[in-house]
C-alpha cells in the first residue's frame, strides 16, 4: 500500500494566501487495478492561477495543481513503468490515475516531449504549460512582426521570460518590466532591449521615452494599474494579449473590479486596439507543436530558462505564496 502526502486547502485565502490556509495530510491509496497507473511526483508546480482555483475548489480536498510524475506501477500498456507524464491531480506526492480518470482526462494527462539531457522539471515550465502560454499567447494572438515594439511585464517570470525571447527571435524590439534589479539584469541577458524595475520606475515616462512611436504588441501578465498606465502608449492597431492579472489576484472580487478599470474604452476606440484574453488550453490540439518548437530553440541556444527550486514537499505553500512576493525568477518548482 502506498501512502501519499497531500496538501489540502482548508480555508479560503483572504488577501495573500497564508501557510495555514493549507494542511498536510496522509492518504492511503487503493491498489492499482486493470487500466490504472500509479505515479510519484518528480517536480510539482506552483502557478499564479492556483490563487483563482483556491476560490472555487472544495475545502478539505487536495489543492489543485500540475506536476511531472514518474510511473512507478502500471496496469496500463499506454503508460509503462518509468514513463514520465504531466498530470493535474494536485499537490500530492503519489497519485493513482485510474482507468476511468485517464479516459475522462485525456487533455490534462500529457506525455512529456523527449527530454534528452534536459531536466524533467521543464515539463511544468518552459517545455510545458507556461512555455506554451508564451508561445501561443504571443504568436497566435498578437502575430508580432519584425521591427515592431513589444511590451512584456512579469518579464522575469516563467511565462514573461519566454515571451521576451520569442519576441526577440521574431525580430521585435522588446521593452520589459520586472520587480527587482537582479531580475532586470537577467531579463537584459535574455536579450530585451529596454528593461525596467516597475517598483522604482515611472512606467508611463519610461514608455514615452522608449516607445515614442507607440507599442504594437502588449503581452500582459500583470493587469491592474500597470495596464492602465501602459494602454495610452499603444500604437494604432496595437494588439494586446491578456494572459494574466497577477496584481489583482489577491483582491476581493469587488476591489479587483474597481482596480481593473484598466481597459479604458477611449483608448481601445481611438487607437483601434485588438484586446484578447485566452486560456492556454485553447491550444490543446497543438500542444506538442509548441513544445517541439520551444525545445528546438533551447537546443539552438536561442531560448534560455531559469528555475527557482524549493526543496521538500512540505514547502508547497511557501513556494506558492512566494509567487505573490516575487520570490521566483523563471519557473517556481517544488522538488519533493
Ligand atoms: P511568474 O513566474 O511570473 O510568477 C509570478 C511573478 O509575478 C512574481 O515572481 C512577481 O515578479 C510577479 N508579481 C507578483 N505580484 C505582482 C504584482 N502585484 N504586480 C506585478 N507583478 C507581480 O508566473 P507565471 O509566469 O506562471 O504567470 C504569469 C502570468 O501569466 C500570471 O498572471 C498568470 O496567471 C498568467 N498565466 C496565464 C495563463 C493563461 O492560460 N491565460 C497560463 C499561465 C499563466 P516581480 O518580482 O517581477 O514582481
Amino acid at each position: 500500500m502506498v501512502v501519499a502526502k497531500v496538501w489540502n486547502l482548508v480555508r479560503r485565502p483572504e488577501g495573500t494566501p497564508r501557510v495555514d490556509d493549507f494542511a498536510l495530510v496522509e492518504e492511503q491509496l487503493p491498489p492499482c487495478k486493470e487500466g490504472d497507473v500509479l505515479v510519484e511526483a518528480v517536480a510539482l508546480s506552483v502557478d499564479p492561477y492556483m490563487r483563482y482555483r483556491s476560490r472555487i475548489i472544495p475545502l478539505n480536498a487536495p489543492m489543485f495543481g500540475s506536476q511531472v510524475a514518474k510511473v512507478i506501477e502500471s496496469k496500463n500498456p499506454e503508460w509503462p513503468v518509468g514513463t514520465h507524464l504531466v498530470h493535474y491531480e494536485g499537490w500530492r506526492t503519489h497519485s493513482l490515475l485510474t482507468a476511468q480518470y485517464i479516459k475522462e482526462n485525456q487533455f490534462t494527462i500529457k506525455p512529456m516531449p523527449e527530454m534528452g539531457n534536459l531536466p524533467k522539471s521543464l515539463g511544468i515550465g518552459i517545455l510545458g504549460m507556461p512555455g506554451n502560454t508564451a508561445y501561443f499567447g504571443l504568436l497566435d494572438i498578437c502575430n508580432p512582426k519584425a521591427g515592431e515594439t513589444v511590451l512584456v511585464n512579469g518579464a522575469a517570470g516563467a511565462v514573461g521570460s519566454a515571451v521576451v525571447q520569442i519576441a526577440k527571435i521574431k525580430g521585435c524590439t522588446v521593452i520589459a518590466f520586472a520587480g527587482s534589479d537582479e531580475k532586470v539584469a537577467w531579463v537584459k541577458e535574455l536579450g530585451a532591449d529596454y528593461v525596467f524595475n516597475y517598483k522604482t520606475t515611472n512606467i508611463s515616462d519610461a514608455l514615452s521615452k522608449m516607445a515614442p512611436n507607440g507599442i504594437n504588441v502588449y503581452f500582459d501578465n500583470v493587469g491592474g494599474k500597470f495596464t492602465a498606465e501602459a494602454l495610452p502608449h499603444m500604437a494604432d492597431f496595437g494588439r494586446v494579449s491578456v494572459c494574466g492579472a497577477i496584481s489583482t489576484y489577491n483582491e476581493k472580487k469587488d476591489e479587483a473590479v474597481a482596480i481593473n478599470g484598466a481597459f479604458k474604452e477611449g483608448f481601445l476606440i481611438k487607437q483601434q486596439l485588438r484586446v484578447e484574453g485566452f486560456l492556454v488550453h485553447r491550444w490543446n490540439d497543438r500542444w506538442m507543436e509548441g513544445l517541439t518548437q520551444l525545445k528546438e530553440w533551447i537546443l539552438q541556444g536561442k531560448l534560455k530558462y531559469k528555475e527557482t527550486e524549493f526543496h521538500g514537499f512540505e514547502n508547497m505553500p511557501k513556494a506558492f505564496i512566494g509567487l505573490f512576493h516575487g520570490e521566483n525568477t523563471g519557473k517556481a518548482v517544488v522538488l519533493p
